[in-house]
């Protein structure tokens, strides 16, 4: 278990809102222990706080809102914090969208190592999975089962020759989501985005924020930042719908073919299910729920 943290200087940057296409000032301000991450829309003077009952919308991005206001796209940045234990944080928005930046999280962790980052006096609460739970869908799955760490093991099985499928098991930790995860970007099939912005959708997406693929290959100048750049893109996505939970996971997140509604279908089936986790705030309390799972898991096997 370890203690709470928060950015030691404020962050100001600016970028381009994927679907919206307008342009989006963002400041990251340091936050007292227990606020947890909240936004703040400047123009529409409405607070949101980020929890599993924030989430108002989950088609193509994860969108947040409180009283008819909405902020998209902050699954990339909710990653970043998740990953690098940024626990509070206020976050002002001029606009409705939280900037794609380059569509991975590279950016932000840069931002915020640059920011620095300060411990606090708390403990950050743990939620430890005790009992498997499984969402499906239409051929697709998302599951937690018990692990001592925060694992992930991510399938996808695209209909197209040059995605075709990708698996990835990782730990997700600070240093391997860093190294392993920040710097895979948001991806498209070509037929996909002259679509949707002929519906007035991804507006804001371009070479510049996002791998786009047609049937034959990438259709960017620039190489791909790793082999198996898409399925740990979906990683980096399913660790920001994950971290709308609170807490740190002591779990295994398996997924085959997962996207965020079925991500936080996941999560809401977890909250709702009070046999298959418990909360835990001290390390003391830490260690006998873990304790408890292991023998329970150990007898079953
Ligand atoms: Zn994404």
């Amino acid at each position: 278990m370890r203690k709470q943290r928060t950015l030691k200087n404020e962050i100001k940057a600016s970028g381009i809102g994927l679907h919206s296409g307008k342009k989006v000032e963002i400041a990251l301000e340091p936050a007292k222990e227990n606020t947890g991450i909240i936004f703040y829309s400047e123009d529409k003077e409405q607070q949101i706080e980020v929890s599993t009952k924030s989430v108002i919308g989950t088609q193509l991005a994860t969108t947040i809102g409180k009283n008819g206001v909405g902020i998209g796209t902050v699954e990339h940045l909710l990653s970043t914090l998740f990953a690098l234990h940024i626990d509070n944080v206020f976050i002002r928005l001029k606009g409705r969208e939280v900037p794609i930046m380059d569509g991975s999280s590279a950016p932000w962790v840069y931002l915020i190592k640059t920011a620095g980052i300060v411990e606090q006096n708390a403990y950050k609460k743990a939620i430890i999975i005790t009992k498997p739970i499984k969402v499906k869908e239409d051929g697709k799955f998302a599951a937690f089962i018990p692990s001592k760490d925060f694992k992930i093991s991510y399938s996808i099985n695209f209909n197209n020759s040059f995605i075709g499928k990708q698996r990835i098991d990782i730990t997700v930790t600070e240093q391997s989501f860093i190294k392993e995860i920040s710097k895979a970007r948001t991806f498209g099939l070509l037929k996909d985005i002259e679509y949707l912005q002929a519906h007035n959708l991804a507006l804001g997406g371009s070479l510049d924020n996002a791998v786009v693929v047609d049937e034959y290959g990438i259709v960017n100048e620039d190489p791909l930042r790793y082999e198996n750049e898409f399925v740990r893109h979906k990683v980096l996505d399913a660790i920001g719908d994950l971290s709308i939970l609170g807490f740190d996971i002591r779990g295994k997140y398996i997924a085959y073919k997962s996207g965020h509604d079925l991500n936080n279908k996941l999560v809401n089936e977890l909250i709702k299910n009070r046999a298959s986790y418990e909360i835990v705030g001290t390390p003391h309390r830490e260690k006998v729920v873990e304790a408890s799972v292991w023998k329970t898991v150990k007898e079953k096997a």
